[in-house]
């Protein structure tokens, strides 16, 4: 007696099967998975027994992609509370970045400014006057050193988080398979 045809679907893919009545296990041709045929009293229908490793190893992969995606947004939130930290309020209230630039700037005025004031009034005046161009001069050296410090704190945490996103990004690239 020749075996009976039956219909399946897959409970993998859904795809049709077509299956002679004696099989027990099969293997999908289109989703690869490992099937077996089950017979109640009502219906013949399949049962995964292993789905196919590559969408096991590819939900692995996902699920470290998501990881890192979250990694990465982690490192973005520390990096702009840490930068908000490092900037410095300007005269007229603002949020500057810390620049080389600016600490010259910042230093450099008062303590030209006190130097040319003292030697002005050294030639004109007696006693302490000079004295408060050599203050202001030192107030200059001490604005020019912190901010020569705070810039280059800042540029070295912002180096040290453009360096590590870099790191993350070539994972999950890598991940990706890009
Ligand atoms: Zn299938």
């Amino acid at each position: 007696m020749v075996p009976q045809v039956i219909k399946l679907c897959c409970q993998g893919c859904g795809a049709d099967l077509e299956v002679s009545e004696e099989v027990r296990f099969l293997t999908c041709n289109y989703c690869h998975s490992k099937l077996e045929v089950v017979r109640d009293v009502t219906s013949t229908h399949t049962r995964v027994l292993e789905k196919l490793e590559r969408a096991t190893d590819q939900i692995v992969g996902n699920l470290k992609v998501i990881e890192l995606q979250n990694d990465l947004e982690r490192l973005d939130r520390e990096w702009e509370s840490t930068r908000q930290s490092l900037l410095i309020r300007g005269q007229n209230g603002g949020l500057y970045k810390p620049s080389i630039l600016a600490a010259v700037i910042g230093g450099g005025a008062p303590i030209i400014g006190g130097i040319v004031f003292a030697t002005f009034a050294g030639r004109h005046t007696m006693g302490w006057f000079p004295l408060i161009g050599i203050v202001f001069s030192c107030f200059g050296f001490i604005n020019l050193a912190t901010g020569l410090s705070k810039a280059s704190a800042f540029q070295n945490k912002q180096a040290e988080y453009e360096r590590l996103r870099e790191q993350v990004v070539r994972l999950i690239e890598r991940e990706r398979g890009v």
